[in-house]
This record gives structure tokens, sequence and C-alpha cells, in this order.
């Protein structure tokens, strides 16, 4: 015998009523952005250029929300190069704002996070054909012990010496860095800077954390472990408002339809910040 529990399906209308009152409410937005739409892409008068910074995971074909299929990423890659998109690197970011550099029109950054193989086989060769660089935030400890799933040191070697990946730290462990003593907190940093500086004959220059905490002390560690600037998942543009020890990202998912997704996130910021959203 078949038994339905009604207790079962009220959580279910909770939700659908909950993102119809959402899509009440962005609504207005949606309908009168076209016109700000510009504001994404372009220049805003006190806080100079946006930039978008994309953040990625796995580029593999797992039916996975974290997993971007190769083809989907190669059609965004497409699609940035096609609509005049720049792309510049973490380093490029901390000139322009903490130095005053020049940013090309409509600039974005390309990051992935932990290291996964599939970034070195699917990921690097799309990066080389569009003449585009991206950034892998690698955990130490994962590579120090050849954990399977993960690049290889000589991976990260050979990315880092073509141009087209650069190697940054994701800290030794992936721990929750609000959830560490400051001593773990500095092993975090300064290890796993050291031991990719050490492998890789390179400067390392920033750091993504880990699950994406953090707060205002963890980012004045950060700064006194030697890192020029830190990103973290809060979803947005980044521009002169922005705390280069907290850099907002748009992470990049795996969806029903990942192209309309896509552009989408690249769209809505601007909706996000009009509704009050702080940078901090
Ligand atoms: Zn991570």
């Amino acid at each position: 015998m078949k038994i339905t529990s009604p207790r079962f399906v009220e959580p279910i209308s909770a939700a659908k009523i909950v993102l119809f009152l959402v899509l009440l409410l962005f609504l207005p937005f949606v309908l009168s952005s076209p016109s700000d739409l510009s504001s994404a892409k372009g220049l805003d008068a006190v806080n100079g250029p946006k930039i978008i910074v994309l953040n990625y995971h796995k580029i593999d074909n797992m039916n996975i929300s974290l997993s971007v299929r190769p083809d989907d990423f190669d059609k965004q890659m497409k699609y940035l190069k096609d609509n005049g998109f720049n792309c510049i690197t973490p380093h490029d970011l901390y000139e322009a704002f903490e130095e005053g550099a020049e940013l090309p029109e409509k600039p974005f950054i390309i990051t992935f996070d932990d290291g996964y193989d599939d970034n070195y086989k699917n990921a690097y060769p799309i990066l080389k054909k569009y003449g585009f660089k991206g950034t892998i935030f690698v955990i130490t400890s994962f590579l120090d012990r050849g954990q399977q799933g993960y690049i290889t040191w000589g991976q990260a070697a050979e990315m880092e010496a073509s141009g087209v990946m650069n190697i940054e730290s994701h800290t030794v462990t992936h721990g929750s860095m609000t959830e560490l003593s400051d001593a773990e907190i500095r092993h975090e940093l300064v290890d796993s800077k050291k031991d990719i500086e050490q492998r890789l004959g390179k400067k390392v220059e920033f750091v993504a954390y880990p699950t994406g905490t953090y707060n205002l002390h963890i980012a004045s560690l950060v700064r006194e472990a030697g890192y020029l600037g830190a990103f973290t998942i809060k979803y947005g543009n980044v521009d002169r408002a922005s705390n280069i020890y907290a850099i907002e990202r748009i992470p990049i998912f795996h969806t029903e339809d990942t192209y309309s997704s896509f552009l989408e996130r690249l769209q809505y910021i601007p909706i996000f910040e009009r509704l009050g959203w702080i940078k901090s």
C-alpha cells in the first residue's frame, strides 16, 4: 500500500512561495534594467572600472553543479572573446587598484578553486585556445601527497611555465579559517605560500579563502603573511570600493541551462548592488 505523507509536501510548497516572492521583488528591477546593464560592463563614475571575477571549480562532464562541462566552458570563453571582454590577472587588478595602473575595457579574471586535475586536462587547453590566462588556487597538502583527482606539482609547474595558468594558494589543508586559531591560520597561509614558491620558483601573491569564510582579522593575517590580496565567494563585481583582501567573485555552476545561467550571472550584478548590497 502506498502511503503519502502530507508533511512531505509542505516544505516544498513553502519553498516555492518564497521563490515566487523573491521573483516578485526582483521583477521591477529586471524590467527596468536594460539601460543599466551597461554599467556592469563599463565605468562607474565614483568607483572606476568594474571587474568580473569568474569562479569555477571543476571543468568536466560530471552531472553536478560544481562541474561545468568542457563544451559549456568553451562556449562561455567564446562569449567573452566575441564580446570584447579583456582577460586580466589578479596582479593586474592589484596594480590598477593599489597603484593606479590602467585597465583594459570590460576586464575579467578567471579563477578555479581547489586544483582539480580536470583544470589541467580540460580548462588549460581551452584557455590556451582563446589566449586567456586563468588562476588556480591549490591546496598544497593535496599536491604534496599526490591526492587523487587533483593536479600534480608537475602539472602545476607546466601550466605556470606556459603562462596560461597562474598558481596561487588555497591554503595547506582547506580548513575554514574562521574555525582555526591564529597560529593555525598563519601556518595555512605562510606554509602554502612557501611551498608553492619553492616548488614553482614564483612569487605567490594571492589566496582564496577555503569555503569562502573570512573576517577582517583573518584578512589582516593574510596581509601580514605577505599576500597582495584575497578572494572570497561574495557575489558581485569588483571595483575601487572593494577590499583587496575580500575580493568579490561570480560563481559559475553547471545548471539545467548552464549558458543562460552564465549570461544571467554576468548581468544581474547591478541589481544586487541596487538592492543595497554593500562591499566590505
Ligand atoms: Zn575550495
